[in-house]
């Protein structure tokens, strides 16, 4: 059996025993049955020749933890399992992801289309830093997918979207998106950030790269920022001109041309012997195995989040002071319908509202909050609450704010694993003591 065949044919486990034991093994000298934090920077070769070969990309082995670390490789075994990818690469955070992902694709003077429905740190990274390299964003509401069909031009190089939206429960049509991107013989990407691979699997429904920002639901504690590129390993980069990084010959490793060589690992050793070696944005072994941890509880905690988010969700719509609640695990959601296809077991924990009274209001609330934290992350086991108009949505114009559903009345809660009831209380007694 070739190694391929051989894959198929192993039996795939469920979800939640890839969540504990993909990737990982016994320490073998030792038989630590954890996965040890190799705080670790270079690694002796057996001789020259071994050396070279590893310089040369012909043994695949550890030389210098920037390129690869043994605790972060668990950790990218494990990721690209949960995703059902090929293979994948962890790197520093969710914005070194984004870095990570594009560089491989994108040529001075190539463009993609994103969604104007983003994270707001993705927005400004988007559109004004990509800006230095010349690759240029057009945003566009990918609600109707024919707006992203009349974005194409020859020089587009990928379509980006969030499974979930950040911050107001969004949900992108994966499928509609991805025939388009296949269509145009382009990526599709997929930021499955607030989703996770327990509640969706954007590869299942056609992306071709998915990322992530681990520093949130995956690590699960807010202690480790870190981020990850899974590659599906279905894009043929040689289907057309438009990816010489991956399938022209490289002149840096002597004409090697990855997509020939390395088939549907093509893009993860690209992203690991070019993107980390180059870019230098690389997980720290600690993060990576804070984020183990992580992983291994991932279900049982998303279930709980879901939970929690959506009773929050509907307590607070049927709050008189409430004006407003955007969450697409409510049936009143634009995006209710969507989330039933592509997220079946919860639509997150993420979502925003709006009390009467706009923005003096608000503030109010995210003042008299006691177990809510007022702080800028998400997908912590603490219950957090934010106002994205004067944070993570800062940089924008009012109209970018709008349009990505960060208004200045918007509120941004990310419900933990508290008590269900106190987390309630607590957003009552802030809502109605103005
Ligand atoms: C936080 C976040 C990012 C950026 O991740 P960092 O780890 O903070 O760099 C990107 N996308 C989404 C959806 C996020 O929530």
């Amino acid at each position: 059996m070739n190694p391929k065949e051989e894959k198929a044919a192993a039996p795939k486990f469920g979800f939640e025993t890839r969540m504990i034991h993909a990737g990982a093994q016994p320490e073998p000298v030792t038989g630590a049955r954890q996965t040890p934090i190799h705080q670790n920077t270079s690694y002796v070769f057996h001789d020259a020749e071994h050396a070279a070969s590893l310089f040369n990309l012909q043994t695949f082995g550890f030389i210098y933890s920037r390129l690869t670390n043994p605790t972060v490789a668990v950790l990218e075994e494990r990721i690209a399992s949960l995703e059902d990818g090929r293979g994948s690469t962890c790197c520093a955070s969710g914005h070194a992801a984004q870095l990570l992902a594009f560089f491989a694709l994108m040529e001075p003077g190539d463009s993609f289309i994103a969604s104007n429905r983003l994270y707001g740190g993705s927005i400004t990274q988007f559109g004004k830093t990509f800006k230095k390299f010349d690759w240029r964003v057009k945003f566009v509401d990918v609600d109707d997918p024919q707006n992203v069909r009349d974005a194409l031009s020859p020089d587009c190089k990928a379509i980006f979207v969030e499974s979930l939206a950040n911050p107001g429960g969004v949900v992108s049509d994966l499928e509609a998106l991805s025939n388009i991107a296949k269509e145009a013989g382009i990526p599709l990407i997929v930021d499955n950030t607030m989703a996770t691979p327990y509640l969706c699997r954007p590869i299942e429904w056609g992306a071709d790269l998915v990322v992530h920002s681990t520093t949130k639901f995956l690590s699960g504690n807010g202690t480790s920022l870190g981020g990850c590129v899974v590659d599906s390993g279905n894009f043929d980069w040689a289907q057309n001109d438009k990816f010489p990084g991956l399938a022209a010959p490289e002149p840096a490793y002597h004409g090697l041309n990855f997509y020939e060589t390395f088939g549907d690992m093509a893009f993860t050793t690209h992203a690991h012997a070019i993107g980390l070696r180059d870019l230098g944005s690389t997980m720290a072994p600690m993060n990576a195995f804070q984020t183990i941890l992580g992983c291994e509880t991932l279900a049982l905690r998303m279930e709980r989040h879901c939970e929690n988010a959506r009773k929050v969700a509907e307590f607070l719509e049927a709050h008189p002071a409430v004006a407003w609640v955007s969450c697409a695990a409510l049936p009143s959601s634009p995006y209710h319908a969507l989330a039933q296809k592509y997220l079946p077991k919860g639509a997150g924990a993420v979502f925003t509202f709006g009390v009467k009274g706009g923005y003096e209001a608000g503030t109010k609330v995210v003042e008299n909050c006691e177990i809510f934290s007022h702080l800028a992350n998400i997908g912590d086991a603490r219950s957090l609450i934010l106002h994205p108009a004067s944070t993570t949505h800062r940089q924008l114009s009012e109209e970018q704010q709008q349009a990505a559903g960060a208004g200045p009345d918007v509120i941004r809660l990310s419900i933990g694993l508290e008590t269900l009831e106190d987390l309630i209380a607590d957003l009552d007694q802030a809502i109605s003591n103005p």
